[in-house]
């Protein structure tokens, strides 16, 4: 996960938050032009985006032209067109939800995660972890379980948003 913001007037910015799927950032201009598009790639969790400019976008990553027409993106990148301007980050927000398919041991309990029960999903490692009433295991503790950097912070906003800036 990483997230996309587009600035949508003064001072104001929208988040998109990237999700393994490739996403168009412009229109394209006239058939069968393409558009300029974020595309996720690697095995590596997080997984990696890179920016492949559309054939007719003057599209520039921190104010420099994309050469070779593709750019594996950095975190707090600024990507402009003629017309729009956006802040890549690589930041990820964890989001509970119930836990899908078979049981799996939880790195803080080192109990099972039950099937349905609720759980956390580490945006960085993937590790999933309990968040139950009787078992906040995800947020026992300032970070992920598995050993990885990630925050346990729960829907408490992103660290960083483009009025940082
Ligand atoms: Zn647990
Ligand atoms: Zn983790």
């Amino acid at each position: 996960m990483a997230v996309l913001w587009q600035e949508t007037g003064r001072r104001e910015w929208a988040c998109l938050v990237l999700e393994s799927v490739a996403v168009p950032i412009t229109q394209p201009v006239g058939e069968p032009a393409v558009a300029s598009t974020l595309v996720p790639f690697g095995a590596a969790r997080p997984a990696r985006w890179i920016l492949l400019a559309g054939d007719h976008d003057r599209i520039t990553v921190n104010g420099l032209p994309v050469l070779q027409g593709a750019r594996v993106l950095t975190d707090r990148d600024e990507i402009r067109t003629a017309t729009h301007r956006f802040f890549f980050s690589s930041e990820s927000l964890a989001r509970s939800a119930n836990h899908l398919g078979e049981p799996t041991p939880c790195p803080r309990c080192k109990l099972l995660i039950e099937t349905s029960q609720a759980a956390v999903i580490c945006p960085t490692c993937g590790v999933a972890h309990h968040q139950t009433d009787e078992l906040p295991c995800w947020d026992y503790a300032p970070r992920c379980a598995a050993g990885c950097s990630q925050s346990t912070e729960l829907e408490g906003g992103f660290r960083w948003t483009p009025e940082d800036e």
